[in-house]
């Protein structure tokens, strides 16, 4: 089973994410944690991540999708994946082609999002205002095309996920088995 979990930054991608990857038993993968492990690395490309995403912005398509497919190699992840960050533009979602059976988009409003990211007691350096404010605009204007991507595809399952923990599970495992 190969999952992309599509959702704006507190939507509850990465709870969800380690659900689903107990439920069907492949691991979970986030491109954020990745990316955030490298920035600890004393090297170039760990400052400059640490850089970029200090302050919201993407990290460029090139260096992502080489980054991706590295990982996806491994042997590990051959049976499938549950992929939390990845693609978030319609550049990465056009080179991963065959990389999802299905993409569950987890919709909870831009109010919601800022109000649990406010509430999350999160040491990461890119949860300061003006950095959750630049991810979200980053989440319309780049990640929204990936949701029609999918949308045209016909894999796209959309679940609302202002609901409690729980159900959004339940609603999620039952469209799969729908749509399977
Ligand atoms: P996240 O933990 O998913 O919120 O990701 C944290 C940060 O990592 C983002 O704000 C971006 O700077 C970077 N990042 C993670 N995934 C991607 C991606 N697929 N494309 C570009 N940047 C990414």
């Amino acid at each position: 089973m190969k999952i992309i979990l599509i959702g704006v930054q507190g939507s509850g991608k990465s709870t969800q994410g380690e659900l689903l990857s107990k439920e069907f038993s492949v691991p979970y993968l986030a491109t954020g944690q990745i990316f955030r492990t490298i920035a600890q690395e004393d090297t170039e490309l760990g400052k400059y991540l640490k850089e970029t995403m200090a302050k919201g912005l993407l990290v460029p398509d090139e260096k992502v999708l080489e980054i991706v497919r590295q990982y996806l190699n491994r042997q590990e992840y051959q049976n499938g994946y549950i992929l939390d960050g990845f693609p978030r533009t319609l550049k990465q979602a056009e080179a991963f082609k065959d990389g999802a059976d299905y993409v569950v988009y987890l919709k909870v409003s831009d109010e919601e999002a800022i109000k649990r990211l406010a509430k999350r007691n999160s040491n990461r350096e890119d949860d300061t205002v003006t950095a959750i404010q630049k991810r979200i605009e980053l989440f319309h204007q780049f990640t929204e095309p990936v949701i029609d991507y999918y949308r045209t595809k016909g894999i796209l399952i959309e679940v609302d996920g202002e609901k409690a923990v729980e159900q959004i599970f339940e609603d999620t495992k039952k469209a799969l088995k729908t749509h399977g």
